[in-house]
């Protein structure tokens, strides 16, 4: 298994379209010359456990007996970093807008977890996981994330593969707006 360095890691993602470079409009309404479309690497289990075994390696002395992740994308990655780690898998999921555990899925009290996400932008995500593991009384000992986008405290330790800070823009300020260039929209050549 070939070890994945910051580097080849990039590689790997614009090989398969899960980093793209362009003029998007992000979900925020903001605009972004990068785009990450995780499920470019999610939907690959031989890169995606290469991708967890060099991010597990960043976290010294983890000791947890539970991953916890957030539907969707967040359950492949969790599932297999606890199959890693030799833990179980359980994810949180929205119910009426709120982060919650279904399907019987809970943490003992005192538990540690690790908390691992695919992409960090503003880190509430996370900090939702977090809470409700929490919540429980488990004990979130870090989180783990492939891709982070910006600096984001989410009340544990962060460990991120791959820092990609993101430069975004009100359309007013945008300098490929300003450029003339037209808006890469999803559904378009990139996103499918
Ligand atoms: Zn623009």
């Amino acid at each position: 298994m070939l070890a994945l360095t910051p580097e080849t890691l990039l590689d790997e993602l614009r090989v398969r379209g899960a980093l793209l470079d362009g003029h998007f409009r992000l979900s925020s309404g903001r605009h972004s010359n990068r785009f990450v479309q995780k499920f470019r690497f999610l939907e690959d289990p031989a890169l995606l456990e290469r991708i967890v075994a060099a991010l597990l390696q960043k976290i010294p002395g983890l000791d947890v007996t539970c991953v916890v992740s957030a539907a969707v994308g967040g359950i492949v990655l969790g599932y297999e970093a606890a199959r890693q780690l030799g833990t179980r898998a359980i994810f949180v999921e929205k119910e009426a807008g709120t982060a919650r555990f279904r399907r019987g899925f809970g943490v003992e009290r005192g538990e540690r977890v690790l908390v691992v996400e695919d992409v960090i932008t503003t880190g509430l995500s996370v900090r939702e996981v977090i809470d409700v593991v929490t919540a429980e009384g488990g004990v979130p000992a870090a989180a783990a994330v492939v891709v982070r986008r910006s600096a984001a405290d989410v009340g544990a330790p962060l460990f991120a593969l791959l820092d990609l800070p993101m430069e975004s823009y009100e359309p007013s300020a945008c300098p490929q707006c300003a450029a003339g260039e037209p808006l890469d929209e999803p559904g378009s050549r990139f996103l499918r």
